[in-house]
Order: C-alpha cells, then structure tokens, then sequence
C-alpha cells in the first residue's frame, strides 16, 4: 500500500514497528542465551517481557483504528538483528561478546526509539491521543532499555578491554562457538 495522506502513513509506520517488535521477541532469546555476565542476561530478559507488553500496545491501537496489524517484513530491523547476531556468534571471547552484544542491543533500541518518536508525534497530530500516549510510554522503556545497557557498558567494556574472562578461559585462538 502507497500512503497517500499522514493517517495511512502512520498505520504503515505502525505496523512496521509491530514487525519489528516481533522480530525482537524471536531473537533475544538467542541473545540472552550468547550473553555470559548474569546482569546483562537479566537486563535482555527484563526487556524481553516488556517487549511483548509493547507488541500488545501496538495490537491495542490497531483494534481502535479498526486495522489490522499484520504487514510488511521490517527490513531495517532485520538488517539490524542479523548484523548483531552475524557478529556476536563469531566472537569466542566472552567479554568481548558480551561487549559486542551490548553494542548489537543499543542499534536496536536507538532504531525503535526513531521510530516510536516519529509515530508518537504523527498521533499527536492526527488526533490520536491514547495513541500518543501509548506510543510515548513505549518510547520511554526503549529509552530506559537503552540507559541500562550504556550503565552495563561501563563495566563490560573494561572487562573486554583488560582481557578478564568470566569463564577463567583466556584462550582467544579456541574454535568458533555457534550461538544459534
Ligand atoms: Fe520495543
Ligand atoms: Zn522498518
Ligand atoms: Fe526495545
């Protein structure tokens, strides 16, 4: 469907980040099971509960406008998961890995939150407000998703930097580990 007015613009940009929501729910589990620091696992599985409670959000306004919320693949998002996981699986390193997933993570939050801003600001205009409210509220978690992975950074990173294995495993040379 060509949008031709900002109303069928903002269900198109709707349900691209329903997509995208669901592409989410199917890959943090492999995430969280690549991650080795229990923080950062406990991070990705506290935002994977609120994920699904997002999805439901969008699934709420659909019913309201009366649409449905299936559409088209969100090929941003699948680019941006398939970059993280190409990258995290290949990493032996689990400091590295773990810093690397927290990089892969934040592309994704900071790509929802340019799309959450955007579709909070085309319901605003258009008159939706419990829209715009829902919207916003999802825009804060992605946020605060995004927050609590930069706090982890802090320690992660230096962890990778000094070469400090969790695991007590400083081979680096080891054969690759499949994630998936
Ligand atoms: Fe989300
Ligand atoms: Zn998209
Ligand atoms: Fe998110």
């Amino acid at each position: 469907m060509k949008p031709s007015s900002l109303q069928e613009l903002y269900v198109e940009q709707l349900r691209d980040l329903y997509d995208a929501e669901n592409q989410i729910i199917k890959a943090l589990p492999d995430m969280i099971e690549a991650a080795s620091s229990p923080e950062l696992k406990e991070a990705l599985n506290e935002h994977l509960e609120v994920t699904k409670t997002q999805a439901s959000r969008l699934e709420q306004i659909f019913s309201k406008l009366g649409e449905k919320p299936k559409g088209d693949k969100c090929k941003g998002m699948q680019g941006v998961l398939q970059e993280g996981s190409d990258l995290v699986e290949d990493i032996d390193d689990t400091n590295v890995r773990d810093a690397a997933i927290i990089a892969s993570a934040q592309r994704v939050e900071h790509y929802e939150m340019a799309g959450y801003g955007t579709a909070r600001t085309f319901a605003t205009l258009l008159g939706e407000d419990d829209a715009s409210t829902l919207l916003e509220q999802t825009l804060d978690e992605e946020k605060e998703a995004d927050d609590k992975l930069t706090e982890l950074a802090e320690d992660i990173n230096v962890e990778a930097q000094s070469g400090k294995d969790v695991r007590g495993d400083k081979s680096r040379t080891g054969s690759r580990r499949k994630i998936a």
